[in-house]
């Protein structure tokens, strides 16, 4: 199997889906290349695309905030995006880019080895089930308590979907409320993960 930095290069020029067109950038990821925690968010935007880095935005100083609370740094998780390259005016991929970006995203997991993949908003929900999510994300929620498991390859990883920190910006006191327990859940994994290390 290919490493990351090999992966990474491959990617560099992906023409794979139209989104290649628009981009001025391969959005890759970036983190430690032995995570705890793997975060998948949506696509990059516009300071990202320019940048080259994953959240770094206003969404990413929210995603910040959140790490803090849970009690993890950046530079402890890594953070990569469903598609990797921006979408034109920032729209939702299209299912055929998502499956054009998801063997990359398989192969990232099986390199990174994460035991906690933590799915951003809907559109990662989409990748990582290779299905579009039906009805309200808080439905799920309250539907759905607890982990899932995601397995590619040899790799299984627990699995929480949340709100995307964009929601938060739009909509702060219902995110708040519905999120609480996920991070909640979260923070106290960790620490049982650090102890026990
Ligand atoms: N920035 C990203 O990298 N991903 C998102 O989903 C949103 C902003």
């Amino acid at each position: 199997m290919q490493g990351l930095d090999e992966l990474k290069s491959q990617m560099i020029d992906c023409g794979s889906c139209d989104l290649c067109r628009e981009r001025t950038q391969v959005v890759f990821g970036e983190g430690p290349d032995n995570p705890l925690v793997m975060i998948i968010g949506e696509a990059p935007g516009e300071d990202e695309d320019i940048q080259g880095k994953p959240f770094i935005g206003k969404a990413g100083q929210k995603l910040d905030s959140i790490l803090k609370y849970v009690g993890l740094g950046r530079e402890e998780v890594y953070i990569t995006n469903a598609v990797l390259c921006r979408p034109p005016k920032n729209r939702n991929p299209r299912g055929e880019e998502l499956e054009a970006c998801k063997w990359r995203l398989d192969l990232q997991i099986q390199l990174l080895k994460p035991k906690l993949i933590i799915l951003l908003g809907r559109i990662a929900m989409q990748q990582m089930q290779g299905s579009p999510v039906k009805g309200a994300l808080s439905q799920f929620f309250l539907e759905n308590k607890g982990y899932m498991t995601y397995k590619t390859g040899e790799h299984e990883a627990k699995v929480m979907v949340t709100y995307h920190p964009s929601y938060h910006l739009r909509s702060p006191e219902k995110a708040y409320r519905i999120t609480l327990p996920h991070w909640t859940a979260v923070k106290g994994w960790l620490e049982k993960e650090k102890q026990n290390a």
